[in-house]
């Protein structure tokens, strides 16, 4: 479908971005790329929703099929030795951000030269996907308001399947998460005289090993759920029982029941197994992003574009791990697909400090959406 010379930009463009990665809110450099880029192939280029997202529209009225790329890179320090590996310490593309800006550029490059018949094309060039919920802000300031889309669909490379593979689910896709920190307090004391102070340390490992069995015995087993501890800081002295200990984590979920069981068993359990060992519990619990739930009809849609390009479109999933674009769907009909972009023999995953993405499956990926675009403004 593209031109070699094509091909071989969009790498060069995704290379660029993998040398100046920048966090969540901070894509100055890389909304300038894109806003550039896009304006220079005609596309009506807005600026400023989140602070650093880019919406491009082209063609006019009904349908509008919404195309959803994000931008933010990970604070982890590179370790892929590649000739362009990040050139900013502490921070790098691990998640391949850069591979589906690019992806989405060099469909919008295309698009651009064939028009848009009927319908419009809206780009959405979202900032911090990774945990700061980027896709709630644009939603929050008007996204949908003010470009009104039909279905909006978002794409994620995925490592775990290989290049040729495809997959739309028709309902559940990712999971909701939380976080959160449990704070234990007790009276600390010396380390020959427990009698003499309380449990600190008892409540902490009885905490921990009690919350990760909340999935098991409150959910049905039918129904998926996660509660992991993650860390646990306490301590200081090999003869001092401390006075304080912190436990935090993540739950994930997918039902809205499933993930009000969850918080309630995480407060109860917290609270009472400190209380056993006399000490109290301070808990913070945080929702951040809801199910990513696909509308079938949209997901189907994306099967048969992928089908048509020789895709295997095979069901396989979902994943407990979240995506942000569970806010647009919450407001608008569409899918979010994963794009099988595995590597022979080592293949680091997502956030692996020696993840790169796989250059070889851009060019599918930006035909993917370029096809989508057509299928979806012919009505
Ligand atoms: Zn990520
Ligand atoms: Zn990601």
């Amino acid at each position: 479908m593209f031109d070699q010379d094509h091909i071989a930009e969009a790498i060069a463009w995704r290379h660029d971005l993998h040398r100046h990665p920048e966090l969540g809110f901070e894509e100055h450099r890389t909304s300038e790329m894109i806003a550039g880029l896009l304006a220079g192939w005609g596309w009506r280029v807005h600026r400023g929703l989140a602070g650093t997202g880019v919406v491009a529209q082209m063609g006019q009225g009904a349908p509008v099929i919404g195309l959803r790329a994000d931008i933010d890179a990970l604070p982890i320090v590179e370790a892929t030795g590649a000739a362009h590996a990040s050139t900013i310490p502490g921070k790098m593309h691990a998640c391949g951000h850069d591979g589906h800006t690019a992806m989405l550029l060099l469909a919008a490059r295309q698009i651009a030269a064939e028009g848009v018949g009927q319908g419009t094309v809206t780009l959405i060039f979202q900032p911090a996907e990774e945990s700061e919920g980027g896709a709630r802000v644009m939603v929050d300031q008007g996204l949908f308001t003010q470009f009104p889309v039909d279905k909006v669909f978002g794409i994620h490379n995925w490592p775990g399947l290989a290049p040729g593979r495809f997959v739309a689910r028709d309902d559940k896709m990712m999971a909701a998460f939380s976080v959160f920190d449990i704070e234990i307090l007790g009276k600390g004391g010396h380390g020959a005289m427990p009698e003499q102070s309380d449990g600190v340390i008892a409540a902490a490992g009885r905490t921990a090993a009690a919350l990760q069995e909340i999935p098991a015995r409150a959910l049905s087993p039918l129904e998926p759920g996660v509660v992991s501890v993650t860390q646990i800081h306490s301590g200081s002295a090999y003869n001092v029982c401390p006075d304080r200990a912190v436990l935090s984590g993540t739950c994930r979920w997918f039902g809205a029941e499933a993930g009000d069981i969850i918080e309630e068993r995480v407060r109860r359990v917290a609270a009472a197994e400190a209380a056993a060992q006399g000490c109290t519990a301070n808990i913070d619990y945080q929702r951040r992003y809801p199910a990513t739930i696909n509308s079938a009809p949209e997901a189907s849609l994306a099967r048969d574009v992928a089908a048509e390009m020789g895709l295997d479109t095979a069901m396989t999933g979902p994943s407990m791990a979240s995506e942000d674009f569970a806010f647009m769907l919450n407001e608008v009909p569409g899918a979010y697909l994963w794009l099988g972009a595995g590597r022979e023999g080592v293949n680091p995953g997502l956030h692996s400090a020696k993840f790169d993405f796989n250059d070889a499956v851009l060019p599918a990926g930006a035909e993917f959406w370029v096809r989508l675009a057509r299928r979806a403004t012919q009505g």
